[in-house]
């Protein structure tokens, strides 16, 4: 019998749609190969729910998701719509859906493939073998923390972290070290924020139910800085939303373009996979844009939320096969491309690798 799974789609906005469908395409290649079946369920998000339904996430979208194994997600957002009132935006959706779906676990992953290490601003030998996981704590910190208020002659916001919400993202973060080269690098400060001593000392006391797992902690400043220097160093780096936010986007510029990046956000609820990048207006339509980031993001999806690890390789093995092949999308493409490839062509040839690998 096969493992069959609900999968809410959100396509979203500009490039979504033409993204998602290479994804769906792949997931379906590894499908028939590994025994597995997906039932996709479409569902609106973004500029494109506005226009049908007056808001950026109809209440269909969040009660049919609920019910989903996991949501694939592409991208929101448009010229379209950056007129629109502050909280009917696109991206408010976005926002609004991660926080009913209590995903505080946001996981980005920075890798270097080997074929592309020319591609990045920083020296080949550098950048050869990263593979770096950042788990960012997504739902507290500064970002949501009360007080928080603007006047005219003074501002502030409040940085502040509950022992529950450090346990359990200290946990994931464990947990995925576990199945990758079990090092740990939790980055604060510590040495000015009461906050981050709080959150240093349950990262301890959490460390202790992972004996094989090799802790370190270093200073935001200095992991931003270690992170251009030698960012073979580190394996998965555990840390808060602020410091997550700023960190995670240095690292995905390791790899050399942002359309190679996926994402996970994961928590009490249903997961949500989607690529880093935006819904890039200035190509959507033209059937250029890069799928890797969201067919890795389906990767994800079948690794942390279905516990298909073993689709879930053949997919990230695919990608390294194509890339290695030669393939590129215009985007990757200028350096070394054996054929610079269309989206459709993209996703086809990946599909195919997965089907067989
Ligand atoms: P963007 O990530 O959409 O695009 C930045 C640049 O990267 C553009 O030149 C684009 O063409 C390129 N790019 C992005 N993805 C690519 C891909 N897969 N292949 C090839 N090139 C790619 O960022 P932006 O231009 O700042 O934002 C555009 C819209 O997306 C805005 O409305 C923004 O609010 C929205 N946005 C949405 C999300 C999301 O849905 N999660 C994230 C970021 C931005």
């Amino acid at each position: 019998m096969s493992n069959c799974y609900t999968i809410g789609v959100i396509r979203g906005d500009g490039i979504g749609a033409e993204i998602v469908d290479e994804a769906i395409k792949v997931l379906d290649a590894v499908a028939s190969s590994e025994n597995l079946s997906f039932n996709y369920k479409d569902y609106l998000m973004g500029g494109v729910a506005i226009d049908e339904t007056g808001v950026p996430l109809p209440a269909e979208t969040v009660d049919g998701v609920k019910l989903c194994d996991a949501i694939l997600f592409g991208a929101i957002g448009g010229p379209k719509w950056d007129s629109v009132e502050r909280h009917l935006r696109p991206e408010s959706g976005l926002l609004a859906l991660r926080k009913e779906m209590g995903t505080f676990a946001n996981l980005r992953p920075a890798i270097v493939y080997d074929e592309l290490v020319n591609a990045s601003t920083l020296k080949p030998e550098i950048l050869k073998g990263v593979d770096i996981m950042v788990v960012r704590e997504l739902t507290g910190g500064i970002y949501f923390g009360q007080p928080r208020e603007q006047h005219a002659d003074r501002a502030f916001n409040t940085m502040i972290y509950t022992r529950e919400e450090v346990l359990r993202i200290a946990k994931v973060g464990f947990e995925i070290a576990m199945k990758r080269d079990k090092r740990l690098c939790s980055v604060d400060k510590a040495n000015v924020l009461e906050v981050s001593q709080f959150w240093r000392d349950i990262v301890e006391e959490v460390a202790k139910d992972y004996p094989e797992v090799a802790l370190s902690h270093m200073y935001v400043d200095n992991a931003a800085m270690q992170l251009i220097r030698e960012p073979k160093q580190f394996d998965v780096i555990l840390t808060g939303n602020i410091f997550g936010d700023i960190l995670s986007d240095a690292a995905s510029m390791l790899s050399g373009s942002i359309g190679l990046l996926p994402s996970a956000s994961t928590g009490e609820g249903v997961g949500l996979y989607e690529p880093i990048h935006g819904s890039a207006p200035d190509i959507a339509g033209q059937g250029i844009a890069n799928p890797i980031a969201t067919i890795a993001s389906a990767a994800m999806m079948l690794r942390y939320s279905l516990g298909e690890t073993k689709a879930a390789d053949k997919i990230d093995n695919a990608i390294k096969k194509a890339l290695s092949e030669g393939y590129r999308t215009g985007d990757i493409g200028a350096f070394d491309a054996k054929e610079v490839c269309a989206t459709e062509e993209m996703g086809s040839i990946i599909a195919n690798y997965a089907s067989q690998v």
